[in-house]
C-alpha cells in the first residue's frame, strides 16, 4: 500500500515538467487528449511502482523512502525552476559539484517548496507503521505488486503506443522529466560508466608527437596561455555584434574574434574533457574521452611545460598526472569571498612561474568566468556598468534586464582578465613568444524559451546555450617564428568552427607533429607559410617588408 501510495504521491506531484511538454498542444475538446493524459498517468504510477517495487525492502524503507521524497522535492524545485533535464550528464555535475557552488544555487525560496512536497509527506510518513508480515507473505505480495506494475504500464504503452512512441523517438529528451526515475536511472548510469572507467588506464593520444623541423632554428621559448571560459555566451559578446560593449579592452586590443564556434556540450562536466580532446563532437564518445589522453598530455609529451591553474571545478581530467595550482583565498585574499575567487587569481603568481619554467611553457587558465546563478559575485564593484543589477542568486526574485545587467557586467570583468592576460603576455615577449586561446566551455540561458542556467540535453539545446565566443591573441614573435600568416588567420574568423577544431588548431599553430592531428580540421591549416619557419623566413619577410615599405 505504502509502494502504491508513493507512486501516486510522485506521479501526480513530480512530473509536472513532463507532463506539460507531453501534453503540449494538444486539444482537450478531443477525447483523444484524455485518453493520451490518462494512460500517461497511469504510465508514471506503473513506472514508479515497479521502480519502489524493487527498492524498497522493509528494513530500509522509511530511509530510503524519506531519501527519496527530499530529493525528489529538491529536483522538481530547480526542474520546474530552471529548466532542468535529469539525464546522467547533469546527474555528473551534481554528483561532482562542490560546497560553494551548491551553495549559490541554494536559496532561500527554496523552502516553501521543500515544506509542502517533502516536509509534509515526511510527517505522513513518520505516523505510518508498517505492519510486519510473514516473509512468504511479504514474497507474495511484492510479487503481485511487481506483476500487476508490469501489466498496467503494458497496458498504457499499447493504448497510446503510437502517439507516445512518436513523442519519445523525437524528443528523448522528455524521458529526463520523470521524476524521480530520471535520476535514480542516470545515478546508475554515473556510478556504472565511472566504475568501469576505474582502473583502465588513459589509452595514449599522440604518442608520436613531437616538434617538427622548423622548431631547431628559434631563438625564443614559446608561452601558450589557453583561458577556458566559463559559461560566455556568444550571443552577449562585444566583440561578436552584441548591441551593447561588453568587451572594450579587447576591442581596442589586436585580437582575431571568432563569432560563430559551437561547444561541445552544454555544461562543463562534458565540454571540456571534449573540447582538449582529439574526439569531439563530431565521433562523441563519452567514455572513451574520458579514457583517452588530452590535447594537454600531447604537448607535454612534444616537449612543452604545462599547468593547470585552476579557478572553478578542475580539470575534469584533461589535465590528470601534469601540475595543477588551485585558487586559494589564503594566497589572494584581496580577490576572494564565501569560497571563490575572481578570476584576477589565476594571474596572480604568473610571472614566477614563467620566470621558473624552462623552455617551452603552456598554462592553461580555468576561469570563473560567468558561473552562475550568481552573476553578481563574478566581477568587483567597479564594473557595475550595466544596472539595475540582480544581486541574488535567486534569479526569480530578479527581471530579465536585472539577470542580463548582472551577466553583462560579469562577461566584461572576463574581458579585463583577457586583457590583463594580454598585457602579461606583451611583458614576456624579450624571453618567450607569446599567444594567448580563449574560448568558453559553454553558453548560457537567461530566462529565453523559459530557460535559465545551462545543461539541456545537447540534442535540443538552444543557441544561447551552444553558441560561445573564442579569441585569439598573438605576439608579433609568434606568428613570425612559427610562420603564420595574420591576415589568412584573420580570414578564418569569418567560418563557422566548434570546440572540435581546438585539438588540432593547438597542434597546427604550435607545429607539433603527430598521427593523431588532423589538417582539416585545424583552423590555422592554410595560414601556414610551408617550409622552414624561424630565422630564415622570418630575414626573406623582413627584406620583403622593407620593399613594399619603399613603395607605399
Ligand atoms: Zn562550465
Amino acid at each position: 500500500m505504502l509502494i502504491v501510495g508513493a507512486s501516486l504521491f510522485f506521479a501526480l506531484t513530480s512530473n509536472m515538467p513532463f507532463l506539460r511538454a507531453v501534453l503540449a498542444g494538444r486539444n482537450w475538446s478531443e477525447p483523444q487528449t484524455w485518453l493520451f493524459s490518462g494512460a500517461m498517468l497511469a504510465l508514471l504510477l506503473a513506472l514508479h511502482m515497479l521502480l519502489l517495487g524493487v527498492l524498497l525492502v522493509r528494513p530500509l524503507t522509511r530511509v530510503l523512502l524519506g531519501l527519496l521524497i527530499v530529493v525528489t522535492a529538491f529536483a522538481t524545485y530547480y526542474m520546474q525552476r530552471f529548466g532542468v533535464f535529469l539525464d546522467p550528464t547533469m546527474l555528473r555535475n551534481v554528483v561532482k559539484t562542490d560546497p560553494a557552488e551548491a551553495a549559490e544555487l541554494f536559496g532561500w525560496g527554496v523552502l516553501p517548496h521543500l515544506f509542502l512536497f517533502a516536509g509534509l509527506p515526511l510527517l505522513l510518513l513518520s505516523r505510518l507503521r508498517l505492519r510486519p508480515v510473514t516473509l512468504r507473505r511479504a514474497l507474495a505480495t511484492r510479487l503481485l505488486l511487481l506483476a500487476g506494475s508490469a501489466v498496467l504500464l503494458l497496458a498504457a504503452l499499447l493504448l497510446i503506443f503510437q502517439d507516445f512512441s512518436a513523442l519519445m523517438r523525437n524528443q528523448k529528451e522528455l524521458r529526463y522529466l520523470i521524476t524521480p526515475a530520471n535520476y535514480l536511472y542516470s545515478l546508475g548510469r554515473v556510478l556504472a560508466d565511472d566504475g568501469r572507467a576505474l582502473g583502465t588506464a588513459r589509452q595514449a593520444v599522440g604518442a608520436d608527437a613531437r616538434l617538427d623541423a622548423s622548431w631547431a632554428s628559434r631563438d625564443k621559448p614559446v608561452l601558450f596561455i589557453v583561458a577556458v571560459g566559463e559559461t560566455a555566451r556568444s550571443a552577449n559578446w562585444g566583440l561578436s555584434d552584441y548591441a551593447r560593449q561588453t568587451t572594450p579592452r579587447l576591442a581596442e586590443l589586436d585580437v582575431l574574434n571568432f563569432p560563430d564556434v559551437t561547444a561541445c556540450g552544454t555544461n562543463t562536466e562534458t565540454s571540456l574533457p571534449c573540447m582538449f580532446s582529439a574526439i569531439g563532437r563530431r565521433d562523441y564518445n563519452e567514455t572513451r574521452i574520458r579514457t583517452s589522453e588530452s590535447l594537454l598530455h600531447v604537448l607535454n609529451r612534444a616537449g612543452f611545460q604545462v599547468l593547470w591553474r585552476d579557478n572553478q571545478s578542475g580539470c575534469k581530467g584533461v589535465c590528470d598526472g601534469l601540475p595543477q595550482q588551485l585558487s586559494d583565498a589564503a594566497l589572494t585574499p584581496d580577490l576572494c569571498s564565501d569560497g571563490r575567487c575572481l578570476d584576477e587569481t589565476l594571474l596572480r603568481g604568473l610571472d614566477t612561474v614563467t620566470r621558473d619554467a624552462k623552455g617551452n611553457l603552456v598554462v592553461a587558465l580555468h576561469m570563473l568566468g560567468n558561473h552562475g546563478p550568481a552573476y553578481h559575485k563574478r566581477y568587483p564593484d567597479g564594473f557595475r556598468r550595466f544596472i539595475p543589477t540582480c544581486d541574488t542568486g535567486e534569479l526569480r526574485k530578479c527581471n530579465r534586464e536585472e539577470i542580463i545587467n548582472a551577466y553583462d557586467n560579469a562577461l566584461s570583468y572576463t574581458d579585463e582578465v583577457l586583457a590583463k592576460t594580454v598585457d602579461f603576455l606583451r611583458a614576456q615577449q624579450s624571453r618567450y613568444d607569446t599567444a594567448l586561446l580563449y574560448v568558453s566551455d559553454h553558453g548560457e540561458s537567461l530566462g529565453e524559451k523559459g530557460l535559465y542556467l545551462h545543461g539541456v540535453p545537447y540534442a535540443i539545446a538552444p543557441d544561447e546555450q551552444t553558441k560561445v565566443p573564442m579569441v585569439w591573441w598573438f605576439s608579433r614573435g609568434f606568428l613570425d617564428s612559427l610562420g603564420l600568416d595574420r591576415s589568412c588567420l584573420a580570414a578564418q574568423t569569418a567560418k563557422a568552427w566548434s570546440h572540435d577544431n581546438l585539438f588540432h588548431s593547438v597542434l597546427g599553430l604550435l607545429r607539433i607533429e603527430t598521427k593523431d592531428y588532423a589538417a582539416e580540421l585545424d583552423i590555422s591549416g592554410a595560414c601556414r607559410r610551408l617550409g622552414q619557419a624561424g630565422q630564415k623566413d622570418r630575414a626573406t619577410q623582413d627584406a620583403l617588408a622593407s620593399s613594399l615599405g619603399s613603395q607605399s
